[in-house]
């Protein structure tokens, strides 16, 4: 059995598979599993990568019957029943695809190259780098204009990645940098979200929205709705509306979609992407094949798709690993139902929203719900205390540790 990607679901499924007669083998392009909610945490120079990843090995380790091989798949041989590597083929009787998704450009592919993501570890560290040497150039700058343009950050998504990364990049520079850079005028320090649809938020109800909205008013985020960017020549944003922003960031947090890989192997896709599964989460018309996570389009009883959120692949990982046991003896496969156990946005220090059923909560309350989760979910108990460690130090001495430019 070959599992694709050490992510949310993946890991489930192996995990899910001790101790089956068979071997199974994890495959995935990084030694690490990551811990994708809390990047933004990682860009804004409040926890070290290590802190959100885990290796892999360490994972499985004790699981005899489950291995890994840090490899990046190319392709899908699926009559062939090989999966395609760059250090060549593996064979498989049962294929796992838990592969994620990729930042999703809605189509600007020109963007590629000068907006910044924050899909993966290395992407959130380049933005922290990034970050911080515009501090260290607007230092150096003479020119009022440019200077202004290095202190301005628009961060393009109003959706929770956006919305968490503009409110902790708002208080990086209201409570952290303002000290550090005594010199600079933090009139000039602009943080701009830009949302192409009337809301923040779009997947919570109205008074959470509107909550989230004013929270990160309050703490100096320019909020503009219902503007789409246009394009980023690399110093000037143009938004739809033909309005124009002079910056010299730009962040990509505008949504994700599935990569080419099932795809680009025959297997059927809906719109979007998403490879199209049956309620048993198998590949439709290929029993063999399993898709969970960002990459599989499974429709909800009114007919929408999942969102693309860890514990939708988490519940994905479990049940795939229960029906490949089942297949196995010959059992009937069970059908997936999700249990939404809720969603929650931070917006920084004492403010989230988080909606979990009827209950909606907001400010302090749910950031401190927000808190907990966060901290539970994560893997291994070391990384749980150095990031509880890093939270109570930013939260009482208004420090953010790991303020460093790590690059030449
Ligand atoms: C910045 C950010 C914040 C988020 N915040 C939240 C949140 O607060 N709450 C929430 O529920 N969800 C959040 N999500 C979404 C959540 O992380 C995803 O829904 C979840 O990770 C999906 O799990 P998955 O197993 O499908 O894929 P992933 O967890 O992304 O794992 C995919 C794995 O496949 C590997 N892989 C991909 N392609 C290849 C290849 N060709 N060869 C080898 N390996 C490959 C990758 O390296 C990766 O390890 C966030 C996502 C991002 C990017």
């Amino acid at each position: 059995m070959v599992v694709i990607g050490a992510g949310f679901g993946g890991l489930r499924v192996a995990r899910g598979l001790a101790g089956v007669e068979a071997d199974v083998l994890v495959v995935d392009r990084h030694n690490y599993h990551c811990f994708q909610p809390l990047l933004y945490q990682v860009a804004t120079a409040g926890l070290e990568p290590e802190e959100i990843a885990y290796p892999v090995r360490r994972i499985l380790r004790g699981i005899p019957n489950v291995r890994f091989r840090m490899a990046t798949v190319i392709g899908l041989d699926l009559e062939g029943r090989r999966v395609l590597t760059e250090d060549g083929s593996i064979p498989f009787d049962y294929l796992v695809l838990a592969t994620g998704s990729v930042t999703n450009y809605f189509g600007l592919d020109e963007l590629k190259d000068r907006a910044l993501g924050l899909k993966d570890l290395n992407q959130a560290v380049a933005l922290r780098n990034h970050l911080l040497d515009c501090f260290e150039r607007a230092v150096a700058e003479k020119d009022l204009q440019r200077r202004a343009a290095l202190l301005t950050f628009v961060i393009v998504g109003g959706g929770p990645t956006g919305v968490e990364l503009a409110g902790a990049l708002a208080e990086l520079i209201r409570l952290v940098l303002a000290h550090d850079y005594a010199g600079l005028d933090f009139k000039d320090a602009r943080v701009v979200l830009t949302e192409a649809g009337p809301y923040l938020l779009g997947s919570f109800a109205a008074d959470l929205q509107k909550a989230a909205l004013r929270s990160l008013r309050q703490k100096g985020v320019e909020v503009h709705l219902a503007s789409p960017v246009k394009g980023f020549d690399g110093h000037m944003v143009e938004l739809a509306s033909g309005e124009t922003i002079q910056a010299e960031t730009l962040i990509w947090a505008a949504g994700v979609r599935p990569g080419e890989l099932a795809a680009a192997a025959g297997l059927p896709v809906a719109r979007g992407g998403r490879v199209k599964v049956d309620p048993t989460l198998q590949v439709e018309q290929n029993p063999n094949v399993y898709a969970i996570g960002d990459l599989a389009s499974f429709e909800d009883v009114d007919g929408r798709p999942l969102p693309m959120l860890a514990p939708v692949a988490i519940q994905q990982g479990e049940l795939v690993a229960e029906n490949i046991r089942r297949q196995i003896a010959g059992q009937p496969l069970l059908h997936f139902v999700y249990r939404d156990k809720g969603t929650m946005a931070t917006i920084g220090r004492n403010a989230a929203v988080c909606q979990i059923g009827n209950l909606h909560l907001t400010g302090f309350p749910a950031w401190v719900a927000w808190l907990v989760v966060h901290l539970l979910q994560l893997i291994s108990f070391r990384n749980r205390m150095l990031v509880l460690i890093n939270w109570i130090w930013d939260y009482l001495f208004f420090e953010r540790a790991v303020r460093l430019i790590t690059r030449d």
